[in-house]
């Protein structure tokens, strides 16, 4: 029996599964235009572009209630990382969308989870859409999510496995890597005290817990992993 690995992004994995070894950036360069599909648009999707403080509104429009939880963890994991703030929408005002993708979004491989827009290229409204033929665990949901909103930010695919920007196989405890940290200083503001001397150090991909001042804490997990 063949195992059929889930790969996060259908871009790199038409790579992965076709031309291994072949350098990933050069397909994600390959259309200059995002996919579309007939889902509102996010009027204030530029917000996403700016350095910030960001205060972004988030559109859930996706009816898996665990997806959409997972996916309301992963904005909290990166508001926790970057000086971003997140509120839910429920209108054209948002600057990312939730949503159920369409047979069509998926229909070269059933094993892709999810499809992000990057900001780079045209027609970009801040999407991100996930495979509902495609079972996941709640955890899965979580990483993708990550993931996929780092695309949003701005972050290219990470060819490190341990990388949450890695594009196959996101179901263990995966890392934001110094080189994306480095990547998304360049366009986004960090919260304070991920910015080392020396450099950046790698951070895990958790859900952050709140404490009684209802702050974001993942600073805690990453003080424990580099110190
Ligand atoms: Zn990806």
């Amino acid at each position: 029996m063949i195992e059929i690995v889930k790969a996060v992004c259908t871009l790199l994995a038409i790579f992965a599964l076709a031309a291994p070894g072949f350098a990933e950036t050069t397909i994600e360069a390959s259309s200059s235009s995002n996919w579309t599909g007939n889902y509102a648009p996010c009027n204030n999707h530029a917000e996403l572009l700016g350095a910030g403080p960001l205060n972004i509104g988030v559109r859930f429009s996706s009816h898996n209630a665990d997806l959409t939880h997972e996916f309301q963890n992963a904005l909290d994991f990166w508001s926790s990382v970057l000086d971003l703030e997140w509120h839910s929408v429920d209108s054209e005002d948002c600057a990312m969308q939730l949503l159920d993708g369409t047979p069509q979004l998926f229909n070269w491989c059933a094993c892709t989870s999810a499809r992000s827009q990057l900001p780079d290229k045209a027609d970009f409204e801040g999407w991100v859409a996930f495979n509902p033929r495609l079972k996941l665990s709640k955890q899965e949901m979580f990483l993708d999510s990550v993931h996929e909103i780092g695309h949003l930010l701005g972050l290219a695919h990470n060819s490190s496995e341990t990388s949450i920007m890695f594009f196959f196989g996101l179901d263990k405890l995966e890392w934001l890597e110094p080189s994306d940290l480095s990547a998304l200083s360049a366009r986004h503001s960090l919260r304070p005290g991920f910015v080392r001397d020396h450099g950046f150090s790698k951070l895990p991909v958790v859900v952050p817990t709140r404490t009684s001042h209802n702050r974001l804490n993942s600073a805690a997990a990453f003080l424990e992993v580099t110190h």
